[in-house]
């Protein structure tokens, strides 16, 4: 397994999504997002393209959420590799179904970070192979069906993944290092 392959899959690239972020999930204005806003309603800014139209005006506007986010490369993974190039707008009927699936495998692709930021710590080959397993896992589980995706248990995923993050950063208390647990 390259680690830097790896951590390159989860950089996000816009420009290969189709503004998911900024349609599926709710936000509020609050959080530093333009305005509030339900899951599954556009944001008003963002453009036919699906670029945002302000993009160079976040920091001077302080949109704190909009600047801060960060898909992992999920949007780009669901836009080309899931549904093929093709965006809600193509598929208006499975529009609400395209973001949950977003939302699934965000969480997914967070939970990939947080393992291969694991990987840069000094623990055992063991714990390393252990970590790889599940990256292997995790990568499988991002390139399922939808309908597979939408019955996916993430509690239960996130409790099997939860104890072995912990357990390895618990050896790293005082390690500026060590990645943060969802
Ligand atoms: S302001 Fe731009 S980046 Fe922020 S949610 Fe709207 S379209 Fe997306």
């Amino acid at each position: 397994m390259n680690y830097s392959e790896e951590l390159l899959q989860l950089k996000t690239n816009c420009s290969k999504c189709s503004g998911l972020c900024c349609v599926a999930l709710f936000f509020s204005k609050m959080d530093g997002f333009p305005k509030d806003k339900k899951a599954g309603q556009p944001c008003n800014n963002l453009l036919d393209d699906f670029r945002c139209k302000i993009h160079t005006q976040l920091e001077d506007r302080n949109l704190k959420g909009c600047i801060g986010y960060d898909c992992f490369g999920a949007g780009q993974h669901v836009t080309q590799c899931i549904y093929q190039g093709k965006t809600y707008r193509d598929l208006t009927n499975q529009a609400t179904e395209i973001f949950d699936v977003f939302i699934i495998v965000f969480q997914l692709y967070q939970v990939r970070y947080y393992l291969l930021e694991v990987l840069t710590l000094d623990i055992s080959s063991k714990k390393k192979e252990r970590i790889k397993d599940l990256i292997i896992e995790n990568k499988k589980i991002c390139n399922y069906f939808p309908n597979k995706l939408l019955s996916f248990n993430l509690n239960t995923y996130k409790d099997k993944i939860n104890p072995v993050l912990k357990q390895i950063c618990s050896q790293f208390k005082n390690n500026k290092k060590v990645p943060t647990i969802f």
